[in-house]
């Protein structure tokens, strides 16, 4: 491995086909990634769609240590989610699969292709409460603390799935 590795949280959520099974699929995909081990996953969580129509999410986040840079995270994670089918048509469209890189260690970036951490994380229920699950005292860089972020949203439904 070339570099330190770092720690980095993916937000995972899909609204079409088979929902679980395209999560649970693509956490393994996650953790099978080459310098790239999982280190915590959350449940699995429903929620419904923000700001678009459409059947709920099924929703989770996991943690990995990676020594692959951001950038080959993300057309990891771009190529996962092809591979389940995903077609890019319009913003906030339904989709078989979403992967966002949320954070990539303490790292701050704003790039065409990747803004870290993600941009909407802090202010999205379907991320901090999976989030909240497994690591309710990890900070946000520039947003806060996850429980402290997730106190102050209201409005935004998200249930655990029985599993
Ligand atoms: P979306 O359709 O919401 O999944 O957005 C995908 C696009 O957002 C891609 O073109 C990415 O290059 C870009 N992007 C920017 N920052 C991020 C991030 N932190 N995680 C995932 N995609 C990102």
């Amino acid at each position: 491995m070339a570099a330190d590795p770092a720690m980095a949280w993916v937000g995972l959520g899909a609204n079409q086909g088979d929902r679980v099974a395209t999560l649970r699929a693509a956490q393994q995909a996650l953790g099978g990634l080459p310098q790239t081990r999982t280190v915590v996953r959350s449940s699995l969580y429903s929620s419904v769609p923000v700001a678009a129509g459409g059947p709920d999410y099924v929703n989770a986040v996991v943690g990995l240590e990676t020594s692959l840079s951001p950038a080959a995270l993300l057309m990891r994670l771009q190529e996962i989610e092809d591979r389940h089918g995903r077609v890019r048509s319009f913003r906030n469209a339904p989709r078989t699969l979403d992967l966002d890189l949320l954070m990539y260690g303490d790292l701050l970036l704003d790039t065409p292709e990747l803004t870290l951490p993600h941009p909407r994380a802090h202010e999205r229920a379907f991320v901090l409460v999976p989030l909240a699950e497994v690591a309710p005292e990890l900070a946000i860089p520039g947003r806060g603390m996850v429980r402290d972020l997730l106190a102050c949203i209201v409005g935004q439904a998200v249930d655990r799935l029985d599993e």
